[in-house]
């Protein structure tokens, strides 16, 4: 990756994900998380190989492009290739280690991701060290709940901050829980209707829609 990525000290708000494809879901949340955390810009993530999760089928480029596609004009968001020239199963703890080095100790960065993600973090690398690099900012998602037993839930507790001021105030260890808007739009619900030969409009930007269909993706 480039360094100077990050040329100032203001926060840094990075959304991973698979984005296979994007959909108005990812670009409406990512917009307000952007607004809410006062970023100039927030950075969505596509993963190479998803650790967790069957491989995609549309590569990481073709997830890449309909990203840059989906996000189009938008100045509030940045499609970053970060996690695609690295080799093997992507990690976002080994990510949060690469933007942290670019950044001074003292700048916030937050980490997105949502309440279905929140669910399942008890799976990835060193999960109990990501708010030793970030704060993160955990969006609801319909159906989602907070883990209420278990090492994750506790875990999460001591983390929990409901002032988004004191959360911006230091640059990482915290969990914000934010109730943004909801979309009930999945990439699976679209890759179901593309093999089913149903119209996507409008789930997800007519650029894609447009992209998806000219490459012939998710047939
Ligand atoms: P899939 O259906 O393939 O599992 P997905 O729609 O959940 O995909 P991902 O790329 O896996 O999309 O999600 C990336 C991030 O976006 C996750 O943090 C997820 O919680 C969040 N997200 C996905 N869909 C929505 C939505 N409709 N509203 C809010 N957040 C969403």
């Amino acid at each position: 990756m480039a360094t100077g990525r990050f040329v100032n000290n203001m926060s840094v708000a990075i959304f991973g994900g698979t984005f296979n494809p994007v959909h108005n879901g990812h670009l409406r949340i990512a917009t307000e998380l952007a607004e809410l955390l006062d970023v100039d810009n927030l950075r969505m993530i596509p993963c190479a190989l998803p650790a967790h999760r069957e491989q995609p089928n549309a590569t990481a480029e073709q997830r890449l492009e309909m990203l840059r596609l989906g996000i189009g004009e938008n100045t509030r968001l940045l499609a970053d290739d970060i996690e695609l020239g690295r080799d093997g199963p992507t990690y976002t703890i080994d990510t949060l280690r690469e933007i942290r080095m670019q950044i001074d100790d003292s700048t916030p960065l937050y980490l997105c991701i949502g309440m279905d993600v929140l669910a399942t973090l008890d799976s990835w690398r060193d999960w109990q060290k990501l708010t030793d690099y970030c704060h993160l900012v955990v969006s609801s998602r319909p159906e989602y709940q907070i883990p209420e037993t278990g090492p994750l839930a506790e875990w999460i507790k001591p983390r929990l901050c409901d002032d988004l001021h004191q959360l911006k105030q230091s640059s990482t260890g915290k969990l914000h829980l934010c109730n943004l808007t909801m979309l009930a739009i999945s990439s699976t619900a679209i890759r179901d209707k593309i093999s089913n030969s149903e119209a996507i409009n409008f789930l997800t930007p007519a650029a894609v829609v447009n992209c998806i269909q000219q490459q012939h993706l998710y047939e």
